[in-house]
């Protein structure tokens, strides 16, 4: 288990976009893999599957982990 591909709050490895769709992805060598998805998009809302925290998209392309999205 790579910590950096796990939701920094609860730990879970998979996430889901919003709000269309509920696409399940996880996070490998630095890049979102989306494992189910009926999406054509491109730019995803990212959720943790687990704690509901929104994953920052970019910047966790950006550092290559999982980094949440959040102010402060
Ligand atoms: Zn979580």
């Amino acid at each position: 288990m790579n910590e950096n591909n796990c939701c920094p709050n609860c730990g879970s490895e998979r996430f889901i976009t919003e709000p269309n769709q509920y696409d399940v992805i996880n996070f490998e060598n630095g890049n979102f893999n989306v494992i189910r998805s009926e999406s054509t998009d491109d730019q995803y809302e990212v959720f943790c599957e687990e704690c509901n925290e929104e994953i920052d998209f970019n910047g966790s392309l950006d550092k290559g982990q999982i980094i949440l999205k959040i102010n402060g």
